[in-house]
Order: structure tokens, then sequence, then C-alpha cells
């Protein structure tokens, strides 16, 4: 599968931004990342077939049921998503892997186990966030997923997030962080920064299976994201209060 470090030949995220996102003031607090806000950005995909639900289980029930592109004949399962129906955190990545599309689960196997690790530097479990993916079933042999199918998939998300209404959305990798946030993202180059939409806070990071490929290099980087991840939810919760 390629990740962030392979994303100029990243051609799934639909090309939607007309102009880059502009910058926003920093929020007066140095230790968070840059904000900046999306900008002109245009849903891509269809129109959302899940527009009247409002319950995660029935949402479920209906894209575990969905062949709406090519992906679902090759795939054992549609990996849904997992984790708290009322989470103020998301993470999102690219696409089921090997032991997703078995399991039906995301996030499982050796970087699901990183996930859990990087997930405790912000002081959170993975019953505390709700993980998915943009596309919920795996490519064949883990290709990366084509825009017809991130466009095809991009409702089930979307519903997701309508219906859990999180504060902030981690976005896990370059297909995920250009499908969400802005095509012109550069993992490396974006990674730690702040993006803001409709008053949800988006982070941008890497996949965890690129760490797991060049450990030494991106661990670090983001394990501060996640710390980062947990200054941004206190002071949102800190707001609220
Ligand atoms: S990848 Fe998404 S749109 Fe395609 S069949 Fe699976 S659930 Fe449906």
């Amino acid at each position: 599968m390629l990740f962030a470090e392979d994303e100029d030949a990243l051609k799934s995220a639909p090309a939607a931004v007309a102009s880059g996102p502009r910058s926003l003031a920093l929020l007066g607090d140095e230790s968070i990342a840059e904000q900046k806000i999306v900008a002109g950005r245009e849903e891509p995909c269809r129109a959302n077939a899940w527009a009247g639900i409002m319950d995660l289980g029935l949402l479920r029930s209906k894209v575990l049921a969905c062949s709406d592109c090519s992906l679902r004949s090759g795939a054992n399962n549609v990996v849904f998503g997992d984790g708290d129906p009322r989470a103020q955190v998301m993470l999102i990545g690219e696409a089921p892997g090997q032991s997703e599309d078995e399991s039906g689960n995301p996030f499982v196997g050796r970087a699901g186990k990183l996930l859990d690790g990087l997930l405790s530097e912000a002081r959170l479990r993975r019953e505390d966030v709700f993980i998915c993916n943009i596309a919920k079933c795996r490519t064949p042999r883990n290709r990366l997923s084509e825009p017809a199918e991130v466009s095809a998939c991009l409702p089930h998300l979307r519903a997701q997030m309508r219906i859990i209404s999180p504060r902030i959305v981690v976005a896990l990798g370059a297909l995920s962080s250009q499908t969400l946030v802005d095509p012109s993202i550069r993992v490396t180059r974006d990674r730690g920064k702040w993006f803001e939409e409709d008053g949800v806070h988006y982070l941008v990071t890497f996949h965890p299976a690129a760490v797991l490929r060049d450990e030494r290099r991106k661990r670090g980087l983001v394990e501060s994201d996640m710390k980062n991840l947990r200054a941004m939810l206190d002071r949102l919760c800190d707001k609220k209060r």
C-alpha cells in the first residue's frame, strides 16, 4: 500500500479545491501548530444517500450491505469503523489492509497496535475515539483507492462524521488528508498542522503503517502530533465549560 511518502503518486483525492487553504491567526497557544481554514472546498462525491439516517447502528447495517463500487467483489468484509459513537475525536485512515479485511475491524495488526500506543500519547484509548477509513473495502493488492472508489465511498464517511459529530478529525496519511482537508496537502511537509472547517479541527499526520516503515524518523513526529491533539482537545473542552 502507498502511504504518505508516496504522496506525489497519489491521484485518489478528488481535485476539489479551487484555491489553497488560507491561514488563520494562531489562537494564542504556541504549542498548537499553525491553524488554517479549509477554503473553497466543494463536496467531491455524489449526493449523500444516507442524509436522513441519524443512528450509527442503522448506518452501519446499510454500509455493510454496500456494493456501490467494484472493490466489494474483491473484499471479504466492508470495514465500517469502530469506537465511541459519540467520540470527540475521529481518526481516519485510507483503506483496510489484509488484517482489517479479514477481521472486519479497522486498524488491527501491527499498525493497529502502534496506533493504540500513539493514542496513549494523547491520553486516549481506542474506545474513546472513533476509527475508520476513507474507503471501507480493501483494494486489490493494497493499491491506492481510485478517485471513483473514493467518491463512491465518501458518502458513508460523511454520514459517519455527521452522526458522530467530532470536534477533532485526525487525518492519517496522504489520501485521508488530501480528501478531507486539501488535495494540495503533502504529509511530509504539512503534518502537525491544524485546519478548521465548520467548527471541526483537522490534524494532519502520518499513517501508522508509514510510521512502521520508518519508525526512527517518523515515530517521534507522530508522538508529538498526538500530544498536540491532547492539547487541542483540552483547549476545546475548556472553551465549552
Ligand atoms: S469501497 Fe465503499 S462504496 Fe465501494 S463497495 Fe465498499 S463500502 Fe461500497
